[in-house]
C-alpha cells in the first residue's frame, strides 16, 4: 500500500521511539479500493503524552489530546496521531462516556463503525483486518463491526454514516445492517442537527445516493420530516433527480422542490444549514418553475439575482426536465444591456435635478430600466433623461 513519505516519516520517528504506529480507517480502506485519500490517519500503540515526547523538536498541537489525538506538523502536512483506544459506555446515543487508552490495537478497531473502516497497515507488519475488511471490500459491502443493533445503540450518527458510505463508494449494506438501520433509526433524533446534515451532504452527492435515497427512505425522513407528506411517485422522481445532480446545494433543492419552497426552508432551519445554503436551496424550489419569456425579464433577473445563482438555476432546471427558454440566451451572452439599476447611466440625483421627488424617483429608475434592459432605449445619459421627462413617465 502506497504511502506518502511524510506518512512514512511519521512511522519511522515512532518506530525509533519503541512505538508501532499504523495508517488505519478511511485512507487504508480508499487506498484499496484504489480511490483517492482525502487525509491518513494514523494510530499508535502508545497514550498521548508519549506520542507527544516522541515528536520533541517538531511543532506539534494538542487540541484533541483528551481523546488522544496528537497532531504533528511534518513537511508542511498536519498529521493526526491517536493513541490506541477503547471506548467507554455510552448514554446519549453520541459520544462515550469516557475513553480508556489501550496498547491492543484489536481492541482499538474493534470499536470502529464499519469492516471496511476497521483496517490498520504499516509497512513493516502489512495488513491488519480483523474483521473481513478486504472481503468485504471486494464484495462492496457496508458491515457492522459486531452486532450493529449494539453498535447503532451506542452511536446513532453510525445509522447516517452507514449509509453515506454505501452511497458514496456505491455499495450494498449488508442485510442484518440494513435491518438494524432501519430498526434503530428513530435514534437519530438524538444526533445534533449539523452532524445529520453533515452526513446527509456526502451522502446525496454520493454515486449511488438515488438507490440509498429510495432503499432508506424512512431514515431520510427522520432527518427531513417535510418528505413524509410526497407520494412515492413524487419522492422517487425527487431522489432520482438529487442523485443525478452530484452538488450538495442543487441535490438538496431537488428533494425538497415537491415539498415546497416553505418546507425547504423550514428544513434548512431545523438542519441548521449556513444561510447561503438555505437562500440557494428556497430560491431553486420556488423559481424553477418561473418562465421567462422575454430577454428584458430574463436580464432584470440576471441583475436581481446575480449570475452565479442563474446559472444554478438553468442547471437545477435542466437536470428538472424543464425547457431553455430567454434565461438561457441571456446568461450565454456578453452583458451589454444593463441588468441592474445601478447600471444605468443615470441615477437618483439625476431625476432630483430634474424635479422629481419622493417615490417617483425609484418607479421612473425601474421603468427605464425595464426599457434599457429589454434594448428598447439605449443605455446613454441623454437618451434616459430625455425618456424620463417624457409624459407618460410622469
Ligand atoms: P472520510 O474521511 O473519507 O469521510 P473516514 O473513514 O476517514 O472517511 P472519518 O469520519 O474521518 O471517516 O473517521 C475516521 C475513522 O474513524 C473511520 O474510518 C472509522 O474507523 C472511525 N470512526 C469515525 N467515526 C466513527 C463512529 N461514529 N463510530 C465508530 N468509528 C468511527
Ligand atoms: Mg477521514
Amino acid at each position: 500500500m502506497y504511502l506518502p513519505p511524510y506518512i512514512q516519516t511519521a512511522l519511522r520517528i515512532l518506530k525509533e521511539h519503541g512505538a508501532q504506529g499504523y495508517a488505519v480507517g478511511g485512507c487504508v480502506r480508499d487506498a484499496l479500493l484504489g480511490r483517492e485519500v482525502n487525509d491518513y490517519d494514523l494510530t499508535v500503540n502508545v497514550p498521548p503524552e508519549v506520542t507527544e515526547a516522541c515528536f520533541a523538536g517538531y511543532k506539534v498541537i494538542g487540541t484533541g489530546l483528551k481523546h488522544g489525538t496528537v497532531t504533528v506538523v511534518l513537511e508542511g502536512h498536519n498529521v493526526e496521531i491517536t493513541s490506541f483506544r477503547v471506548d467507554g459506555g455510552y448514554t446519549d446515543l453520541r459520544r462515550p462516556d469516557s475513553v480508556r487508552f489501550t496498547s491492543s490495537l484489536a481492541e482499538d478497531l474493534s470499536r470502529r463503525d464499519f469492516t471496511v473502516n476497521a483496517m490498520a497497515y504499516s509497512p513493516e507488519t502489512g495488513l491488519a483486518d480483523l474483521f473481513g475488511g478486504r472481503e468485504d471490500l471486494q464484495g462492496r459491502l457496508i458491515r457492522c463491526v459486531g452486532d450493529p443493533d449494539t453498535r447503532f445503540g451506542e452511536d446513532a450518527l453510525r445509522i447516517l454514516r452507514a449509509l453515506r458510505f454505501a452511497s458514496v463508494l456505491g455499495f450494498e449494506i449488508e442485510p442484518a445492517t440494513a435491518a438494524s438501520v432501519l430498526k434503530n433509526a428513530d435514534n437519530l433524533t438524538h444526533i445534533s442537527a449539523e452532524r445529520v446534515f453533515a452526513e446527509l451532504k456526502k451522502l446525496m452527492t454520493g454515486e449511488t445516493a438515488e438507490r440509498i435515497l429510495i432503499s432508506f427512505r424512512p431514515v431520510i425522513e427522520i432527518c427531513i420530516p417535510a418528505l413524509t407528506a410526497l407520494s412515492s411517485a413524487a419522492y422517487e422522481e425527487a431522489a432520482r433527480a438529487a442523485g443525478a445532480l452530484r452538488d450538495p446545494v442543487l441535490s438538496f433543492a431537488a428533494l425538497l422542490r415537491p415539498a415546497g419552497p416553505e418546507a425547504a426552508n423550514r428544513t434548512c432551519r431545523a438542519l441548521k444549514t449556513d444561510n447561503k445554503f438555505r437562500v440557494s436551496v428556497c430560491f431553486l424550489t420556488e423559481r424553477c418553475d418561473t418562465v421567462f419569456a422575454a430577454p428584458g425579464q430574463a436580464r432584470r433577473a440576471l441583475g436581481e439575482y446575480g449570475k452565479e445563482r442563474c446559472l444554478q438555476l438553468l442547471r437545477f432546471r435542466e437536470a428538472l426536465g424543464r425547457p431553455a427558454d430567454a434565461l438561457n440566451a441571456v446568461c450565454a451572452e456578453p452583458q451589454t444591456l444593463p441588468t441592474r439599476l445601478a447600471d444605468l447611466r443615470v441615477g437618483g440625483a439625476d431625476l432630483a435635478a430634474l424635479g422629481f421627488a419622493g417615490k417617483d424617483v425609484g418607479r421612473i429608475l425601474e421603468a427605464l430600466l425595464e426599457q434599457a434592459s429589454d434594448g428598447a432605449l439605449p443605455n446613454e445619459r441623454d437618451a434616459l433623461l430625455r425618456a424620463a421627462t417624457k409624459p407618460e413617465e410622469q
